[in-house]
């Protein structure tokens, strides 16, 4: 019988696995993304508000199936939210008429990264300690994920983790968050070349079955199941926060498709969403393929919300294979096009399908100064770059009648800059992130050459 604790590779041909192999495994063996095998259904007391703690531990059960003892899950869920500095988690802000920021950056390092990986730090300490194994983790970030890995990571003596970065294209405040940690199992790389790069080079890592099998790598980007499950919680609590105002619109500011795929889940498990709009800044491949069916890598160009400038979005994966109704031989051949020529169509029946769901709109640096700027005049409040993506796309796209509930993903002190120069108001960072910021930096600089890369790793990592 299928089941919601076991996990299937988009591809078709790595083995079904347990919630902690997949969580180890990270990529699947085929080099597809694993998902549950089947949709669980939302339990009928989660459409109340719940304290978000106990909220997550009802969403995540059936997906941790027996991997994890439900008390044991209870003392993981309770610790890592307890990090955050706002006892509801994910706090609801209204900013006009039945529009709501949903405050995903009260974590630690001030993106909703740490969500999810404030639990998937816990969860590899958890199994590790069982197993009485260590492992290498590495992960590639545009900005934030690296910063809320390595802080959910560091001092842990059973793993060494090791984050790639685009050198140069991430902010100030993003790249202090991780080389001012100096604990010695971080180890920072700064490569020569952009996000995509960067990513491109932990998959070739993970798909090389030797140096996997070597340093018993782990990867924590949103390709790993793991960093998805926890995001789903909170389109459920917004959306009982907000019962009896009918279903809810939510608009997410994307990059890798990893954040907004977590309310499609939500809306599979059975969540009364109206429509899930995807906001994307000038890298607008998500847009296209959304609008057209016309998913073609361009050029990366950088933005003021550098946590979105993606063009290859692995977690859209995900989605074709739901499209397709789970058949991995057409997954395989898409994902064959899209490495052979940049890109694929996706069929006139699979685009009507995802559009039943999904609107999408693009955002442009213009629009994303006078939406901070729009927010600030009119509510005081300062947001983001990336959440007034979210905003402007949102307030484009909604529907009459729903609540409209933007995701907002990044406290503005992450991004000063941008912030200051469309409202003439610089964030106050928070005092944990001005104290975080401060003492010496350590990151090493590489090519984008796989070699490299491998042959620095295998020198660092304790075994
Ligand atoms: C990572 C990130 C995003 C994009 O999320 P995806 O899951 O990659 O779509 C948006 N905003 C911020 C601030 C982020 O850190």
């Amino acid at each position: 019988m299928p089941q919601a604790d076991l996990y299937v590779s988009s591809r078709g041909e790595a083995p079904r696995l347990g919630f902690s192999n997949t969580l180890f495994a990270g990529l699947a063996a085929d080099g597809g993304l694993y998902v549950p095998e089947v949709w669980p259904t939302l339990p009928p007391a989660i459409r109340a508000p719940l304290p978000y703690a106990e909220a997550a531990q009802a969403v995540m059960l059936p997906f941790v199936g027996d991997d994890i003892a439900p008390d044991v899950l209870a003392r993981l869920v309770t610790e890592s939210y307890s990090t955050f500095d706002h006892a509801e988690v994910a706090p609801l802000v209204e900013i006009g008429h039945d529009e709501w920021l949903l405050e995903l950056f009260h974590g630690p390092t001030l993106a909703f990264k740490d969500l999810a990986l404030q639990l998937l730090g816990r969860f590899f300490d958890h199994f590790l300690g069982e197993r009485q194994s260590r492992v290498t983790i590495i992960g590639a970030t545009s900005g934030d994920t690296g910063s809320a890995a390595i802080h959910a990571f560091r001092g842990r003596d059973n793993l060494d983790i090791f984050i790639l970065h685009p050198e140069g294209r991430v902010s100030e405040v993003q790249r202090r968050q991780m080389t001012t940690v100096v604990d010695a199992n971080v180890h920072n790389i700064a490569i020569d070349g952009t996000f995509d790069d960067c990513q491109a080079l932990v998959k070739a890592m993970l798909a090389d079955v030797r140096f996997r099998g070597d340093l018993n790598l782990s990867a924590v980007n949103s390709i790993n199941w793991a960093r998805i499950m926890p995001q789903i919680v909170y389109y459920i609590t917004a959306a009982a926060a907000l019962a009896g105002r009918g279903p809810v619109t939510f608009a997410v500011p994307t990059g890798n498709f990893g954040d907004v795929y977590a309310g499609y889940a939500a809306q599979r498990m059975g969540l009364d969403v109206a429509r899930l709009i995807v906001a994307t800044n000038r890298n607008d491949i998500l847009a296209r393929a959304l609008a057209d069916g016309d998913y073609h890598v361009g050029e990366v160009a950088p933005t003021m919300s550098p946590s979105m400038d993606i063009q290859v979005s692995s977690n859209f994966e995900r989605l074709l294979f739901e499209l397709y109704d789970r058949d991995s031989t057409k997954i395989c051949a898409l994902m064959a096009e899209l490495v052979a020529d940049g890109g694929f169509t996706i069929a006139r029946p699979q685009l009507t399908r995802a559009q039943h769901i999904f609107s999408a709109a693009r955002v442009d640096e213009e629009q994303t100064l006078a939406t901070m700027a729009e927010v600030h005049g009119a509510t005081g409040l300062l947001v983001d770059p990336h959440t007034a993506v979210g905003i402007c796309a949102g307030r484009g796209q909604r529907e009459p009648g729903s609540p409209l509930v933007i995701l907002s993903t990044a406290h503005p002190a992450k991004f000063p800059e941008a912030v200051e120069r469309a409202t003439g108001r610089r964030p106050e960072p928070p005092p944990a992130l001005a104290a975080g910021l401060a003492g010496e930096e350590r990151c090493d600089s590489l090519p984008r050459d796989p070699a490299q890369v491998q042959a620095y790793i295998r020198a660092k990592a304790t075994l």
